[in-house]
């Protein structure tokens, strides 16, 4: 496994800082908590999918791209940092968005991340919720192409086995901060979607045997299909950088108690958590991910599946540019 194989562009702020919670573990009152800000990789607002992009947009240049395209939801964050990655290597962008949420304002169709990404020169093509959109991605490729442009298509959340490296990388990265602080951790838990982040990171893990279970918080899917989709991409990523059959599939596990009424649909755990990080710690969690997967980690030590004595990271996967995007829920929380 050497990573050095790969191309890579270089723009993320690395290594991202691990830090102790403190006053979050005195609160809980159970295990200490460990964060890993992987929303301070620094491309136009951060977060997770950074990591991927420096080696989608390598693959990208490599093979002679002028134009990337990705798909997502109105507010993806992943659309956005593609947006910020290809503004700042000069290619052109085409994000295909998806009106995943029916009741969407003003903010959440205005502001928040679908604000930067015309702030990064990207062009929007809208569709319909339910639609195909690796279908709708490819008729604009399509477009692009008969005008002559050099089009490379980015998975949904850049989760291919090429995306998944950056997380492979995150594992080597957070192991060399382990030994330099001298701290064992007994469990790692995360915000999962697309599934690159869990599945690069179990890769890196299992490869190097660090013996640090990973506990995915789904935020649309139910447990079992996330499972299997880590799991799938986990396979493929492990044959892609030379570990074939590193990855068991208990090893793979997510948990889908947390998601509520659906993508992007806040509930009431999840404000909670967003309110008392921003409080207790000045952490910025985002609605759709990290903060259904605190609202999971808080829940998990108050059931004492967590316990004192252990060291538990939660990996801060970004999004906070989501946050303007749901001021009106977010105004009714800090109001309680
Ligand atoms: C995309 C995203 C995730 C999920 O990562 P995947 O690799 O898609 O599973 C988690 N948190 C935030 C903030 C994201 O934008």
């Amino acid at each position: 496994m050497q990573l050095s194989r790969f191309p890579r562009q270089r723009f993320a702020h690395l290594p991202t800082p691990l830090e102790r919670l403190d006053r979050l573990t005195r609160l809980l009152d159970g295990p200490t908590i460990w964060i890993k800000r992987d929303d301070c990789t620094g491309l136009g607002l951060g977060g997770n999918k950074t990591r991927k992009l420096e080696y989608l947009m390598a693959d990208a240049i490599a093979r002679g791209a002028d134009t990337v395209l990705t798909v997502g939801a109105i507010q993806s964050n992943h659309a956005r940092q593609t947006a910020a990655a290809a503004a700042r290597l000069g290619l052109a962008c085409h994000l295909v968005l998806e009106s995943r949420i029916d009741h969407a304002d003003e903010a959440y169709m205005r502001s928040g991340n679908i604000l930067l990404d015309r702030m990064f020169g990207a062009r929007l093509h809208d569709f319909p919720a339910g639609t195909d959109m690796a279908q709708a991605m490819q008729q604009v490729a399509d477009e692009v192409t008969a005008r002559g442009g050099r089009p490379y298509l980015i998975p949904g959340g850049g989760s291919n086995p090429v995306g998944a490296l950056g997380y492979v990388n995150f594992a080597l990265e957070l192991l060399a901060q382990a030994t330099e602080r001298g701290v064992v951790f007994d469990h790692l838990i995360h915000a999962t979607g697309s599934s690159g982040t869990q599945a690069g990171i179990v890769v890196g893990l299992e490869g190097l045997r660090a013996a640090i279970p990973v506990l995915g918080i789904t935020v649309r899917r139910t447990r079992e299909s996330q499972e299997e989709q880590v799991m799938a991409l986990a396979e493929a990523t492990a044959d892609f950088v030379g570990v074939r059959g590193a990855v068991p599939r208990r090893a793979v596990v997510a948990n889908s108690d947390y998601v509520g009424a659906g993508y992007g649909v806040p509930t009431p755990g999840m404000l909670a958590a967003v309110k008392l990080l921003a409080r207790e710690e000045s952490i910025l969690l985002d609605p759709v991910y990290s903060g259904k997967a605190m609202d999971g980690l808080i829940d998990l030590v108050r059931r004492g599946v967590f316990t004192r004595g252990q060291n538990i990271l939660f990996v801060h996967t970004g999004g906070q540019a989501a946050l303007f995007a749901y001021q009106p829920a977010l105004d009714r929380a800090i109001n309680e």
